[in-house]
């Protein structure tokens, strides 16, 4: 039979089959997956083909194969092994809610959120929340940077997970695809996930971050299927993707407007930092880059912690 895995526990895994039935599923043998040395072998999000096995009075399955992950996203641990931990398998997209205040999102974080999601191959959705609370010149702001975010092939959407504003367009893209939304703690992921089913409680907001910073904590990602048609992958605590190893000359692969530059550049291992001749720099003085991501992107290739506001009048 083939299924999707909706749920881990690292030894078990809950798999719904194509007829809509959940079977409590085992692994049979080593599996070793697309030449990645993870923690687990199997993700929710995973298609897998498993067999059904009578073990006394309980019906188990036992999974024997994996199909291939059209994504994934991993997290590493922290301590000495660094293993890796796949966190889901699958998605077709992940909404990123940014808000202007209360948290502040910065456009640094907006920015390695968006490369990361670029290397890891998932498309990205920005949703720009709270629009009830802002005032003029904040609501100018989030037009300046989903203007900007567009242009570079981001849809954005301005949304209030509170009054529901805008929260069909989100429903509509989530129909029938597999979604999972991040943000900074207190962005109104829990908020949003509510206003498109009340039914569902999911965990986000309940795991604090001390709890997640324990070296030997494992936490597994769980997803669930929405009235409307559509998945969402719940997971505890993750407010970005993590860093990604990138070598410093892959990153601006992961900048789509820089990336459609590769090429016109005169060094073809160009950095876009100090090489003559550039046309990423180029660009970013004809105003057709703009300077937040060139910044965002200096920051990332050079590696300085230096955070900056979303906010269009220092640009
Ligand atoms: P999470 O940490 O990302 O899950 O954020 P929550 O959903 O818990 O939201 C944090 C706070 O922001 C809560 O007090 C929400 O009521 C509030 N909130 C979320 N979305 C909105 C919104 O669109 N407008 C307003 N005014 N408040 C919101
Ligand atoms: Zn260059």
């Amino acid at each position: 039979m083939t299924g999707t895995v909706y749920k881990s526990t690292g030894s078990w895994y809950t798999v719904k089959n194509q007829e809509g039935d959940f079977f409590e599923c085992r692994i049979k043998g080593k599996f070793r997956i697309q030449g990645i040395k993870s923690t687990n072998p199997i993700a929710v999000g995973d298609v897998v083909e498993f067999e059904i096995e009578q073990l006394g009075d309980d019906t188990v399955g036992v999974i024997h194969h994996i199909e291939d992950r059209k994504n994934y996203i991993i997290r590493k641990s922290v301590n000495l092994s660094k293993q890796t931990h796949i966190i889901a398998a699958n998605l077709d997209q992940v909404f990123l809610l940014v808000t202007l205040n209360n948290p502040v999102t910065y456009t640094i974080f907006i920015d390695r959120f968006l490369a990361t999601a670029e290397a890891y191959e998932i498309p990205t959705i920005l949703l720009f929340n709270k629009v009830d609370t802002y005032e003029i010149e904040e609501l100018a702001e989030i037009k300046f940077l989903a203007e900007m975010y567009r242009k570079i092939g981001y849809t954005c959407i301005g949304i209030s997970a509170k009054t529901g504003k805008n929260v069909d367009k989100v429903k509509e893209l989530m129909t029938n695809t597999t979604s999972m939304f991040a943000g900074h703690s207190g962005a109104g992921k829990s908020t949003l996930v509510n206003a498109l089913e009340p039914s569902l409680d999911l965990k986000t907001a309940e795991i604090s971050e001390q709890h997640l910073q324990g070296q030997h904590t494992t936490t597994f990602a769980e997803m669930f299927d929405l009235d409307f048609g559509g998945r969402i992958i719940d997971t505890p605590g993750i407010k970005g993707f993590g860093i990604v190893d990138m070598e410093k000359d892959e990153i601006g692969d992961y900048f789509p407007e820089f990336f459609a530059l590769k090429g016109e550049c005169k060094f073809n291992n160009c950095l876009h930092l100090d090489e003559p001749k550039c046309a990423v720099k180029e660009a970013l003085e004809n105003d057709e880059v703009a300077w937040s991501r060139y910044r965002s992107y200096v920051q990332m290739v050079t590696g300085e912690e230096e955070t900056y506001r979303t906010d269009i009048h220092d640009n």
